[in-house]
């Protein structure tokens, strides 16, 4: 028998005072707490109240009202975060500054109080005992240092739970982690998704049978790679899904491993259609808009993610009635174009992990120097096989993995990608960053 996420009882306790959660309860305690957002936003924020002016004083009368609430776009982030900013700068516990891959132009900038970051530790520590047992230690592949960053929280959660958690940083050597993990005797650990495949494939007789769990965190984690951990190391593997937008948590997978279950007493999330942001039901497939609920520092009102993905029905097989959120890991503007075709890394990962003995790949695309030249992906891959020969079969292998992949396959075909392989190790390609993204140099531009 399934074990409901503990999410059910936590949520059920904060917005209707305990016992099962009833989601009519719900969705009343959302629009009460929508209602005081959205009247604390509009007294406390220029942004906001320039936008929010023609609300009605009592406020919204259904929680589908919202959807007749203009669309929050990020670039207000980048350009005015203190317009939208509701408390004097004194009141802020942390200023997180996002400065995504590849972008140009301002960073975008949020603002948490104490307790906005509280109500994220909270969350953390309920999800987190799934995994994690009072006496058991974690080992967190994120920086710790910093007050209030995600390892930092984690920390504060799991010593909620009279855990140890050791805060690593970020993955160097895959031979040096194990090693550690050993010594620590560390049976759940938490990381990027990338970082742990590595980990996962290059590693998996030194760890398998002495890890518990693992919780991937801070990137897209696609299915086939929580699969992919979870047999190598045979453990259980949770997802997490947050955004700093989201206040860092978001929503985390239960034993069922089908969907993320979300932190409703703080978060609304809508899917809407990308072009109207009209909502639409559980089961399709759109951009993910979020309203915060009781964040005080900076609230969010139906902001746009720029993340795909789709609402699941509130019957989970565990259980549960929390909504879930399925998160597609595609983001506006992380896709590539090549001739009439786009694609994204994780394309390229979905392709090249296919061949077991690859523990790792970093991706470089180079244009042509005219449009009708093709480009070329230069592949960065690590292996522990070793030997020339060894590694010209492997070589051909992924060539065939990335001839076969729906996406990659037609543009490899018609001469309009050459695929080119260089090996190196695990420990140089954990080197090129944490944060994984397609490189891509611009032969056209760089004249
Ligand atoms: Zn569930």
């Amino acid at each position: 028998m399934m074990q409901p996420t503990p999410l059910d009882a936590w949520i059920a306790e904060q917005t209707h005072g305990g016992g099962p959660l009833d989601p009519e309860k719900l969705r009343e305690y959302q629009l009460h707490t929508l209602n005081e957002t959205l009247a604390w936003a509009m007294e406390n924020s220029p942004y906001h109240r320039g936008r929010l002016g023609r609300l009605p004083k009592s406020g919204l009368s259904d929680l589908g009202e919202l959807a007749d609430l203009p669309i929050m776009d990020e670039s207000i982030l980048r350009t005015r975060p203190e317009y939208v900013l509701c408390i004097s700068q004194g009141d802020v516990a942390r200023v997180v500054t996002l400065r995504t891959t590849g972008s140009t132009g301002e960073p975008k900038r949020l603002y948490f109080t104490a307790e906005d970051i509280a109500h994220t530790v909270d969350f953390f520590a309920v999800g987190m005992t799934q995994q994690i047992r009072s006496g058991d230690t974690a080992m967190v592949f994120m920086p710790g240092a910093t007050p209030h960053s995600v390892g930092d929280l984690l920390r504060e959660s799991l010593t909620r739970l009279q855990a140890e958690c050791i805060s690593y940083g970020f993955m160097d050597d895959p031979a040096r982690v194990a090693e550690k993990i050993l010594l620590h005797e560390a049976r759940v650990l938490i990381g990027l998704p990338g970082q742990l495949l590595t980990l996962a494939r290059a590693q998996a007789e030194a760890l398998r049978g002495n890890i518990s769990s693992v919780l991937l965190s801070g990137e897209h984690a696609p299915q086939w790679l929580a699969r992919d951990i979870a047999s190598r190391l045979d453990c259980e593997v949770f997802i997490h899904y947050g955004l700093t937008e989201t206040g860092l948590g978001g929503g985390v997978e239960c034993c069922a491993h089908h969907g993320m279950h979300l932190r409703e007493a703080d978060l609304l999330v809508e899917i809407v259609d990308p072009g109207s942001k009209q909502p639409l039901p559980a089961g399709e497939q759109g951009e993910i808009v979020l309203t915060t609920l009781r964040r005080r520092g900076m609230p969010l009102i139906r902001y746009a993610t720029g993340d795909k993905g789709m609402l699941l029905d509130r019957d989970c097989p565990c259980g549960s009635r929390v909504a879930r959120l399925l998160p597609l890991g595609e983001r506006r503007g992380d896709t590539v174009p090549v001739q009439d075709s786009h694609f994204s890394l994780n394309h390229v990962d979905e392709a090249v992990f296919r061949v077991d003995r690859i523990s790792a790949c970093n991706a470089e695309l180079r244009y042509g120097a005219s449009p009708s030249e093709a480009a070329t992906l230069r592949l960065s891959l690590a292996t522990k096989s070793a030997g020339n020969e060894a590694t010209h079969q492997l070589a051909a292998e992924v060539r065939e993995a990335m001839a076969a992949s729906p996406v990659l396959g037609p543009l490899i075909h018609s001469h309009a990608l050459d695929v080119d392989i260089a090996w190196t190790t695990g420990a140089e390609c954990l080197a090129a960053g944490p944060k994984r993204s397609l490189v891509i140099q611009n032969n056209q531009e760089s004249l």
